[in-house]
């Protein structure tokens, strides 16, 4: 017998949020349930002071391509906001990615050259061939004092373990650049929607059947009962009543401050590296939409151990839990009317982009076959 709904969506994130959209577009009737009070997921802004307060960590929207810029910008106009973080090391300010600036700034080199010249002589002295952690990686790509002011103790903070822990993967992006460039992400299109995140989900979910407040986990037979497909975006482990074991995460606390200025920091994002500061940045949110309110909203950012009660955010990739997750992969491969997708339940660490094309790309192949 035909069910209520033809999809059931667990978590209104991004996944979630475009597999709705582009379902109903397609004639599909969706119901889309998100156990928080509110819907986006980790996009989601709360307004403070007429401020939109990224709850759930500083979101930058970035891509290459043109198509997916297109996307989102059909349900809300995106601002010019580039991402130039700041960095705090031992009481002085550096530009952030690695790039002529912090060069001058550190070695007070002038030209590319020398810059060059500086970085492959440390990498000679301190950098191995086959870097087997992240100490060794940093060593090997950007040398000693790059790696002691702006990397190990950053690092150290950020994961809550020593550098030669921890997988050399991690830094693997690490941008440098030999011009003053301090934009620190490579792709052609970014900003920051005007009016905030949760206008780009109210633009996908428009008309379409939402109710928060509402756990799958407290009566799965009820909600799967609703629809003929569920499409599920929250954690693979729990999902299977975490029988094999559990997924490690490594989460964040965030401490916000009303401040009675109009400018605390004069940019958006400012690291610090120091392991002095037991937060790893503060985000002034005003900045990401060139605010010109009287007062500031402020978070700094804390990581933490994570426990299954605390949020999920930073998967931790390392080899015993990949294979862990796998194993859960394999699992997932069989249930029939189900569709994961997203980063609690791919466990990898995706940028917005990366998710948006990913829920663009798995309902496009769903509603096709169907
Ligand atoms: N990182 C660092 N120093 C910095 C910023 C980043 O060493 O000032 C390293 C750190 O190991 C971190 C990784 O780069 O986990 C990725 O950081 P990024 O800020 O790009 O990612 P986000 O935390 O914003 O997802």
């Amino acid at each position: 017998m035909k069910k209520q709904y033809d999809y059931l969506i667990i978590g209104s994130g991004l996944f979630g949020s475009v597999f709705a959209h582009e379902a109903t577009k397609a004639g599909k009737k969706c119901l889309v349930i998100d156990k928080r009070e509110h819907t986006g997921g980790n996009v989601y802004c709360e307004n403070i002071e007429g401020i939109n307060v990224h709850k759930y960590g500083a979101h930058i929207f970035h891509t290459n391509d043109k198509g997916l810029w297109d996307y989102v910008n059909q349900f809300v106009e995106f601002n010019n906001f580039t991402n130039s973080p700041m960095s705090l090391s031992k009481g002085k300010l550096y530009n952030l990615p690695f790039n002529m600036n912090t060069f001058y700034q550190l070695w007070g080199t002038i030209t590319p050259q020398e810059a060059k010249a500086k970085i492959e002589e440390q990498i000679a002295i301190y950098g191995v061939e086959n870097p087997k952690n992240l100490e060794e990686q940093a060593l090997s790509l950007v040398g000693k004092d790059i790696y002691d002011n702006f990397i190990k103790e950053y690092t150290e903070k950020q994961w809550g373990r020593k550098a030669t822990e921890l997988p050399a993967f991690i830094i693997k992006r690490l941008p440098v650049r030999f011009t003053f460039d301090n934009n620190y992400f490579n792709d052609t299109y970014q900003g920051i929607p005007i009016g905030g995140y949760n206008k780009l989900i109210e633009g996908l979910l428009k008309g379409i059947e939402v109710i928060t407040n509402t756990d799958y986990f407290s009566d799965r037979p009820k909600f799967d009962a609703l629809a003929d497909k569920i499409v599920y975006s929250g954690k693979i482990d729990e999902y299977f009543d975490y029988k094999l074991g559990v997924l490690e995460y490594r989460s964040l606390h965030f401490e916000n401050e009303v401040l009675d200025t109009d400018n605390f920091q004069g940019n958006a994002v400012v690291n610090y590296n120091d392991a002095s500061y037991d937060f790893t940045r503060i985000i002034e949110h005003k900045h990401f939409e060139f605010g010109k309110q009287s007062k500031t909203v402020i978070t700094k950012e804390y990581p933490q151990e994570w426990n299954p009660s605390n949020e999920a955010f930073y998967p931790i990739n390392d080899t015993k839990n990949q294979a862990l997750f796998e194993e859960y992969k394999k699992l997932s491969l069989q249930e029939e009317n189900v569709i994961f997708g997203g980063r609690l339940s791919e466990y990898k660490y995706y940028d917005m982009h990366q998710v948006i094309a990913l829920a663009l790309t798995r309902s496009k192949k769903e509603l096709k076959n169907d």
